[in-house]
């Protein structure tokens, strides 16, 4: 079998999604993307993440054609491969139904600058895309003309995407957008937050392209 390594890191993040609490039950969906073959590994649809096996991931080309795999790919293959086509650098797609951003998705709000740290979507806010049945390509549309350059955009009434350079990438960012999304959920149910301003904004992000460990020049 082809892809073991990406198949078993697809099933070791699907786990962490329902133990770490981003996702209920069989709701959510995760992807790699194989640039040098054109192809993306996705979950099957309506499996739960401790049931999915190897061969059940589902490998298919960007226009969605089954290249391996018995089990029908996921209902949101449209949006992992829409995004995959949009963002050419990114390796992974994750979407969740976590509490907080489903939350702020249901009000139709997005993620605002309550915390610093929603700059690590690589945007100074996360918009809510507008409305689409679940599994669509219209849904897939409207999500990508929504997110633009952010990494993560809300889908209303629904969840959210996040995407990054790999899969871990991407996890990461999931985990971090619902912490943002809970703590201006809590702020707003005792009294108005603090949003920071786009100036505020601007340092962050230029901040960060230097934070941590960033590789020094050898002498
Ligand atoms: P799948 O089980 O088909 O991936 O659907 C879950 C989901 O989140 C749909 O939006
Ligand atoms: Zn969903």
């Amino acid at each position: 079998m082809k892809y073991i390594e990406e198949r078993n890191k697809i099933i070791e993040y699907g786990k962490k999604m329902s133990t770490e609490g981003l996702s209920s039950g069989t709701s959510g969906n995760l992807s790699i993307y194989i640039p040098e073959d054109g192809l993306v590994l996705v979950t099957p649809s309506g499996i739960g993440y401790f049931d999915i096996k190897p061969e059940d991931i589902v490998v298919m080309d960007l226009d969605g054609n089954i290249v391996d795999g018995e089990k029908k790919p996921t209902s949101e293959w449209h949006l992992h491969t829409l995004f995959y086509k949009n963002k050419p650098e990114i390796r992974g797609v994750v979407h969740t139904h976590s509490m907080f951003c489903s939350t702020l998705a249901a009000l139709r709000m997005p993620i605002q600058a309550v915390h610093y740290v929603v700059a690590d979507a690589n945007a100074k806010e996360v918009p809510c895309a507008p409305y689409r049945r679940y599994g669509t390509e219209e849904l897939a549309i409207t999500a990508v003309e929504t997110c633009k350059d952010s990494n993560a955009v809300l889908l209303a009434n629904h969840g959210i995407v996040t995407c990054g350079k790999s899969l871990e990438s991407a996890y990461g960012l999931a985990k971090g957008m619902e912490y943002v999304a809970e703590v201006q959920v809590r702020a707003m149910s005792v009294g108005k937050p603090y949003v920071l301003s786009d100036e505020e904004m601007d340092e962050v992000l230029e901040g960060f392209k230097t934070y941590g460990q960033v590789k020094r020049e050898l002498k």
